[in-house]
């Protein structure tokens, strides 16, 4: 049996057809990922923004894949391509968005690959509805469970959290 990591993923959607965004990027985790559990989605506002925006649709997963987090953040960045995303300039508005959180313990650094993400701890749009699905799952960095973290961030927000 080859090895298996535990995967979160963060999505989001604030331009065009939120829920098919969303349910497409669902349709497509679930071919990739074994045990997927999937969120509600929850309405946002949008943090960090250049300017005026439409609501995000935000929601997460987690599930279990063979692949490296290389493969899968790979994966995840074809998935937002096939809805179109396009990159005018940072923090624009996006079809789909998917963001790596967590792999299993991995803790990895580059630019292009930053694991665990490196703003999730600070996110409540990420925090609120992984709590809904994985409590538990914990932080390799902090040493925290999303529970606890979210519990950190409510208690605490910061003025920005992006
Ligand atoms: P953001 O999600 O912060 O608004 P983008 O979706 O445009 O920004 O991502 C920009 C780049 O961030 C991607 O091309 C990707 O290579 C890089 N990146 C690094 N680590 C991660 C991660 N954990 N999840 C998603 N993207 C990441
Ligand atoms: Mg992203």
């Amino acid at each position: 049996m080859s090895n298996t990591s535990r995967v979160a993923i963060a999505l989001g959607s604030n331009l065009g057809d939120r829920e098919a965004h969303l349910a497409f990027a669902v349709r497509r985790l679930s071919a990739a990922f074994t045990g997927l559990h999937v969120s509600s989605s929850y309405e946002t506002v949008p943090v960090g923004a250049s300017g005026p925006q439409p609501l995000f649709l935000n929601a997460a997963a987690v599930g279990e894949t063979t692949m490296t987090a290389a493969q899968t953040l790979e994966y995840l960045l074809n998935t937002e391509q096939q809805r179109g995303r396009e990159r005018s300039r940072p923090g624009a508005a996006r079809t789909l968005d998917l963001d790596l959180v967590l792999f299993g313990d991995a803790v990895i650094g580059e630019p292009s690959l930053t694991v665990p993400h490196p703003r999730f701890r600070d996110r409540l749009f990420v925090l609120e509805p992984l709590a809904e699905i994985a409590p538990d799952l914990r932080d390799p960095v902090t040493g925290a469970t999303v529970h606890q973290l979210l519990a950190r961030l409510q208690a605490a927000p910061p003025p920005r959290h992006r």
